[in-house]
């Protein structure tokens, strides 16, 4: 679960996010929607503390991010994320690319480590580019191996941030469906995303936010059939 509570981020003077609280249930999958600069990318950020919050609590699994006591690196080896770019590295195959943090932070045997790679990669539907290199796989395919990667970390939850923003249009499902199975198997999810399909269909929760605030949420049906601010009426309008 995660517990959001009265977050402010600022860089500078400039004040990105303005109080945010919100709370995503074990199991629950959360998407995030808002217009370019609203401080999505950042609140996710903030949530594993790759920003670090001006004010306010993060709680990941009841644990306090923002307590100097916590022990970052181990919450964080708990927490998949995932991002508009792939980030695999390229010098190494598919396989080593979801090995290599399983050595280094779960302390995994090779051969353990290789095993639970071939695992995801099955969820992902990718077994059979194990021994590829990144820069001959497509997009969507790239982007599969970067939550097969994060899966083999076992994280009990998961960050998207716009997963498919960078990918081509007939890519996008491949990925997508990626993703709606993780939600059914009951993976948390936090999910900033401009597909609506998706949110719709997969959501459990539709958070839209404007200006570092938290305009509108609640069921993704209703937020998106019958929104009540105008704000939110004025973006669904653009990208519906
Ligand atoms: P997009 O849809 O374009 O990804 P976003 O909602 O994810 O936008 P953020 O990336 O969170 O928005 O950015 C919110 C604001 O914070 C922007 O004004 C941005 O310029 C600013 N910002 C983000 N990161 C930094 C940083 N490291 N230093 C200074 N300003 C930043
Ligand atoms: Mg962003």
């Amino acid at each position: 679960a995660i517990d959001v509570q009265k977050l402010h981020k600022s860089f500078g003077d400039n004040e990105v996010l303005k109080g945010i609280d919100f709370h995503v249930d074990d199991g629950e999958v959360v998407c995030v929607i808002g217009p370019s600069g609203s401080g999505k990318s950042t609140l996710l950020r903030c949530i594993n503390q790759l920003e670090v919050p001006t004010k306010g609590r993060v709680l990941v699994e009841g644990v306090d991010m923002t307590d100097p006591e916590t022990d970052l690196n181990d919450v964080r080896s708990r927490i998949g994320m995932v991002f508009q770019s792939f980030n695999l590295f390229p010098h190494l195959t598919v396989t080593d690319n979801l090995t290599l943090a399983q050595r280094r932070v779960k302390k995994r045997s090779k051969a353990d480590a290789r095993r639970c790679a071939l695992e995801n990669l099955a969820k992902v539907g990718l077994e059979d580019k194990a021994d590829a290199y990144p820069a001959h796989l497509s997009g969507g395919q790239q982007q599969r191996v970067a939550i097969a990667r994060a899966l083999s970390m076992e994280p009990d939850l998961m960050l998207f941030d716009e997963p498919t923003s960078a990918l081509d249009p007939e890519l996008v499902g491949d990925v997508l469906a990626v993703m709606k199975t993780l939600a059914s198997d009951g993976m948390t999810m936090m999910v900033v995303t401009h597909e609506m399909g998706f949110a719709r269909e997969v959501g459990d929760k539709l958070v839209f936010m404007d200006e570092g605030v938290i305009m509108e949420e609640g069921d993704p049906v209703e937020v998106l059939s019958n929104p009540q601010h105008e704000r939110t009426q004025e973006f669904l309008s653009k990208v519906l």
